[in-house]
């Protein structure tokens, strides 16, 4: 499982502070959900993690290493992330959606490694033929989960990703990930508006508002607080 560590980020664009000066540190194995209002800036931190947004200042440390200076395809190699909407490209097969992280760095996952990870969110290996169109949405986010983990990373990030699902869907997945979070030693951040969910997944609930954390606390805390 992944550290990380955030000194000092900021982020600016034009005229919006998206991050004010985050300073966090993240242990090992930890799952860790970013709650907060719509704009409060969960997102931009997440992707500050996997550089799709570069800090305006300060800077993120992924086992100790500066995210900066590392190479951004190998670097998303060994970190998952789960779009919130999930982004299947829809003329390519399940089997190739899930491969195509590896494939950028010039690799091949097997047949049985597909059959594996699809396996590991509870589909059947033989839907690896099928077009994303012919999944349910759930199944669809399923198959964003395993293109996610086919790179066998130490750390997951995920933006909202359960927020599409109908809520018997969202729980059953959402339960099989804290899963896979132990089972495949983990660290995961989740961002999510719904504090329940945090509540209920997450070991560490990181509360964000005009580009800081104004709260983290662990869920037995929140719930007290209520
Ligand atoms: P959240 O994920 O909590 O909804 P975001 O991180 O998406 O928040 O956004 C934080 C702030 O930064 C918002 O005010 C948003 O409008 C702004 N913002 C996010 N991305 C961009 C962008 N690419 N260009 C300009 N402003 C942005
Ligand atoms: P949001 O930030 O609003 O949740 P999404 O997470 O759904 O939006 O997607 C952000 C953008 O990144 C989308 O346009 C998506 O197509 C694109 N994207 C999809 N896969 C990758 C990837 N592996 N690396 C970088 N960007 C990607």
């Amino acid at each position: 499982a992944a550290s990380l560590a955030f000194e000092g980020v900021t982020k600016r664009y034009d005229s919006t502070r998206a991050l004010a000066g985050i300073d966090l540190a993240i242990e090992p194995g930890s799952f860790v959900a970013l709650v907060g209002a719509s704009g409060s800036g969960k997102s931009t931190l997440l992707k500050t993690i996997n550089r799709l947004v570069e800090p305006t200042e300060g800077r993120v440390l992924l086992d100790g290493q500066d995210v900066a200076a590392s190479d951004p395809t190998a670097m998303r190699r060994t970190t998952g992330y789960v779009f919130q909407r999930i982004g299947l490209f829809p003329h390519m097969s399940v089997a190739e959606n899930i491969a195509i992280g590896p494939r950028l760095v010039g690799e091949k996952l097997g047949e049985d490694r597909i059959g594996e990870l699809l396996s590991l969110v509870d589909l059947d290996p033989a839907m690896a033929g099928r077009l994303p169109e012919e999944l349910s949405g759930g199944q669809q986010q399923r198959v964003g989960v395993a293109r996610a983990l086919a790179g066998n990373p130490s750390l997951l990030l995920m933006d909202e990703p359960f927020g599409a699902l109908d809520p018997v869907t969202r729980d059953a997945l959402g339960t099989r990930v804290r899963d896979l979070h132990e089972k495949l030693d983990l660290t995961t951040i989740m961002v999510t508006h719904d504090m329940a969910e945090a509540l209920i997944l997450a070991d560490r609930v990181l509360v964000m508002d005009g580009g800081r954390i104004v709260a983290d606390e662990t869920p037995q805390a929140l719930s007290r607080g209520k």
